[in-house]
């Protein structure tokens, strides 16, 4: 399988490659040369496997030519091996045909695990191979970081640097991290907002000379084994709920627009999606396209889902390269063009294409509170905040109710207690078995000012295990 750039100009890339790179040398976001397309029968001798067996099925088009296939399988197995529950993503009902899939059995509670525990292994295969080491620069939030700290702590070959803002993310978050100790694992809690944090690790994309020739890899969602992985467990829950022979939507908490990407990519690999709902809060860029074509850029506004607070959704512009006829050069006008002026529509045509599939709701903090209490009373399941808002948009805009509807459970709901208590829920809930003493673990961390060339030189001293590069 080979890789093409959004943007049309960078050179192709195998899966290896494609692996290591961040954005592609033009600016743009590799994705897929084409798509494999799986067939009614192929998809139906799935049912019944093991979510690790089903993974191999799924992406092993993706990797072929660089992992065999019994090395493939064996990381896919130590990869989903970790996950807390049995069935890895287990299927939750809540109604008659109204579903949650779980999402949060992984390490950190959150959906991340199933891309970032992929990543890390996978990062360490390729690397061993190449006998090379590599570090990675990430900004965070919350979600992104403990899952890329813990998805690359037991890879030799890498050392990872995590920036989050001073005093800014949940003490569960912040000790997620922070709590996992080794001389390859390096917090840096920035004084400054996510914002800086981000433009830094751009900046240090951008101009790499303080590496001293070190690659620096992108665990953001633009890194397309990020996508790659969440497309499985679509499968995963649609097999459960009768396709291919039968239709199944979903709908998916939204920021970065990775995971409904994934899902989008699912359909087209054949299986019968009939809707997809983009569910966002109050930051709804995304939002505003799907209902009118405006893809404008606003303000950040900080929410009660923390993890879906964007300006820009990086992984709308692989969406637009389908839009476009797979056109590099009209993807790469139109992002300039967004670039100096905040905007972007696309032709009536090809907005009404993505009708077709998409629909989206932006969901208020007061509503995400509401639907947290309603869903409490009507089924004794709690909701952390972001599938809080999936299953209102879930609820809102289902075309059909003959048809089954997912909602993806994206996070566990102990990791945002503010929220469940705001929607006046008083019952306590308990760390899972793996994090109960977390409050108890030594934290490591180092507070930097918010300063580019600080941050840069503390990568150089420490991106060696914890030594000068
Ligand atoms: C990251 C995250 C999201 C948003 O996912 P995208 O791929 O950025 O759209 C939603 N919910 C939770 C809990 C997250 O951590």
């Amino acid at each position: 399988m080979r890789y093409i750039s959004t943007r049309g100009k960078a050179p192709a890339l195998n899966f290896e490659d494609v692996l290591l790179a961040g954005l592609a040398s033009d600016g743009g976001l590799y994705v897929p040369e084409s798509l494999p397309r799986f067939t009614v029968e192929e998809i139906s001798s799935w049912s019944g496997l093991a979510y690790h067996e089903l993974a191999f099925k799924v992406m092993r088009p993706f990797v072929d030519g660089c992992i065999p296939d019994a090395d493939f399988k064996k990381i896919l197995e130590e990869t989903y091996g970790v996950f807390a529950h049995q069935s890895v993503a287990p299927l939750r009902q809540l109604a008659g045909n109204e579903w949650v899939l779980e999402l949060f059995h992984g390490p950190t509670l959150a959906f991340k695990d199933f891309a970032l525990q992929l990543l890390g292994r996978l990062l360490d295969y390729v690397l061993a191979k190449r006998n090379e080491r590599v570090v990675i620069m990430g900004a965070t939030s919350g979600d992104t970081g403990s899952a890329a700290i813990e998805g690359c702590r037991r890879c030799d070959n890498v050392d990872i640097f995590i920036l989050h803002p001073h005093n800014r993310v949940s003490e569960v978050q912040r000790r997620q991290m922070t709590t996992i100790l080794g001389d390859n694992i390096h917090n840096i809690a920035i004084e400054g907002n996510f914002d800086d944090c981000q433009e830094m690790v751009k900046a240090s994309f951008a101009d790499q000379a303080f590496l001293k020739g070190t690659r620096l890899v992108a665990v953001n969602s633009i890194n397309w084994a990020r996508i790659m992985a969440q497309i499985v467990y679509y499968f995963y829950a649609a097999l459960q709920l009768g396709s291919p022979l039968r239709s199944v939507a979903f709908s998916v908490p939204t920021g970065n627009f990775g995971d409904i990407f994934a899902g989008y990519l699912a359909r087209n690999m054949g299986l019968p999606i009939n809707q997809l709902i983009v569910a966002t809060n109050r930051n709804d860029i995304l939002h505003r396209f799907m209902s009118g074509n405006h893809y404008d850029k606003d303000q950040l506004h900080p929410s009660l889902s923390p993890s879906m607070d964007i300006m820009v959704s990086s992984n709308f512009e692989r969406l637009l390269f389908d839009l476009h006829g797979r056109n590099g050069q009209l993807v790469a006008e139109l992002m300039d063009n967004f670039k100096k002026t905040g905007k972007l529509s696309v032709e009536d045509d090809r907005w009404t294409e993505t009708r077709k599939l998409f629909d989206s709701l932006a969901v208020s903090d007061a509503e995400t509170c509401e639907t947290i209490t309603q869903v409490f009373k009507q089924s004794g399941e709690i909701l952390d905040p972001h599938t809080a808002i999936g299953m209102r948009a879930a609820r809102m805009c289902r075309r059909s109710l003959a048809l089954p509807m997912v909602t993806l459970g994206t996070a566990h709901p102990v990791k945002f207690p503010e929220a469940v208590e705001k929607a006046g829920i008083a019952k306590n809930i308990e760390l899972p078995a793996h994090l109960v003493d977390l409050f108890k673990r030594e934290e490591r961390c180092t507070v930097l000012a918010n300063d580019l060339s600080q941050v840069q030189s503390f990568v150089s001293q420490h991106g060696n295990r914890g030594k000068p590069l």
